[in-house]
């Protein structure tokens, strides 16, 4: 068990208690309210302490305010490559990820799998998922990511943590990547399941309130901070609905915020019944948030009606924006992938539909799930006109591993 010693409402909190959620790993949130509290409990002068947020590990290790990389070295997750050239690397650890690092190494690939934060992506965010195959009653996004990384483990896939790749390089039969520490992973072949991003309102200030207030996807471990309190989520989609859901076990009354007339077209029909019928949730149809106000957490928000015009305001320290996401490709567009407007990248037969200046160098037709490079693979959300559920991005997963075969048996 980890305590943590911190002030509500801040970012380094946040991000520390989402990551050990998300991992898995069992913690005490323990908040200090005074400067008292702070001097007793955590050992630090004041509330304001740059020290803070304090983790304190069961071995009675002490970090203060620590980067989510000292606590994965300290969790013993840190990991460097160990091998000069993979087979396989693939980068990106929600399901698509996930599921090529499995039958990747299960198929006696040397296979490494690079996240920048922790495994199970968007679905790992995702309270239940209940539409999943073979689990009846649904499944926690952390649980199935852990069963995967289980899974990936045990056939010898490497997994680095806490890792993002922020630059490529693609020399004639082989993917080289620059993680954000300089290190760098040289491959056979490659399979980007980067996934999406979460999208943000861009309202002015938001990002002061980041991990302050306004979080983006499920928020799934601030759901036990919120107790007795009215909290507003943003959108209207499986993923908003799931988070509404969720929050209605300890939250006063959750509002549902969506532009349109109605949650019928963008909610599944199960997730639908479920808010409707619930007495804690209200859905603000035809809405939109348009201001955020506070000193250093949010306090309050301005909602407005689409079709008037007119104005509201709420008070609330808990806003969750689940409007969807963009893709992060831009190391894509520096070597001259080919990606579509939003940014996803485009792959096998679709690349006949959009401009390339770099000619497909080969005389074979791109594979089904190969980008404009070749060897190169996209599986999962980050894919052009991909479905964006977690069974599409695990097919995606394990048929870029044939492909992947397939290339390495034709070059
Ligand atoms: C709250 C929520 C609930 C959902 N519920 C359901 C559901 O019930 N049923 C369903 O079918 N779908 C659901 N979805 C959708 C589903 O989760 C996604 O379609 C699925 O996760 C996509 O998988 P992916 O592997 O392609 O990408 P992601 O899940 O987005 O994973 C991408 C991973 O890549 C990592 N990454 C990004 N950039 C880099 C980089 N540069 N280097 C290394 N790693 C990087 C990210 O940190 C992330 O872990 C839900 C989504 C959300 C947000």
């Amino acid at each position: 068990m980890v305590k943590i010693y911190g002030r509500r409402c801040t970012p380094a909190g946040y991000a520390i208690r989402d990551f050990l959620h998300r991992s898995d790993i069992p913690f005490e949130w323990m908040e200090l309210t005074s400067d008292a509290e702070a001097a007793s409990l955590a050992k630090v002068q004041h509330l304001s302490d740059p020290r803070l947020p304090i983790c304190v590990f069961h071995d009675g290790t002490r970090l203060e305010c620590p980067t989510i990389r000292q606590i994965t070295e300290k969790l013993g997750w840190f990991k460097s490559p160990s091998r000069a050239e993979y087979d396989l690397a693939i980068y990106g650890a929600g399901p698509a990820g996930l599921s090529a690092a499995v039958y990747g190494a299960s198929e006696g690939l040397g296979t490494v799998l690079v996240e920048r934060w922790t495994l199970g992506g968007q679905a790992g965010s995702s309270s239940k998922i209940e539409n999943y195959l073979g689990f009846p009653d649904g499944i926690g996004g952390w649980e199935l990511a852990e069963r995967a990384r289980d899974q990936a483990i045990k056939f010898g896939a490497e997994i680095l943590l806490a890792r993002a790749g922020t630059r490529a390089e693609f020399p004639p039969g082989k993917g080289v990547v620059y993680l954000e520490d300089g290190t760098r992973i040289t491959a056979r072949t490659s399979i980007c399941a980067t996934g999406v991003a979460y999208r943000n309102l861009g309202l002015p200030g938001e990002e002061r309130f980041f991990g302050a207030g306004v979080y983006y996807g499920a928020g799934a471990s601030e759901a036990t901070l919120l107790h007795g309190e009215d909290v507003y989520v943003v959108g209207g989609g499986n993923s908003a609905g799931q988070a509404a859901m969720y929050f209605t076990q300890s939250a006063r009354s959750v509002y549902v915020v969506v532009r349109g007339r109605s949650l019928k077209s963008t909610l599944s029909k199960y997730l639908l019944d479920r808010v409707l019928s619930s007495p804690k949730i209200e859905v603000k149809t035809c809405t939109e948030v348009v201001a955020l106000e506070g000193d250093q957490t949010l306090q309050e928000i301005t909602l407005s009606d689409v079709r008037t015009g007119q104005r509201q305001s709420a008070k609330t320290h808990w806003l969750f924006v689940c409007i969807g996401g963009r893709p992060q490709t831009e190391w894509a567009e520096d070597v001259g992938i080919v990606r579509d407007e939003g940014g996803y990248l485009v792959t096998g037969p679709d690349l006949r539909d959009f401009p390339c200046d770099r000619r497909w160098p080969l005389e074979r037709a791109p594979l089904h799930l190969e980008t404009s490079m070749p060897g190169v693979f996209a599986a999962g959300d980050v894919r052009h006109a991909s479905i964006k559920r977690v069974a599409s991005a695990v097919g995606e997963g394990a048929m870029a591993v044939a492909l992947v075969h397939r290339y390495l048996n034709s070059s």
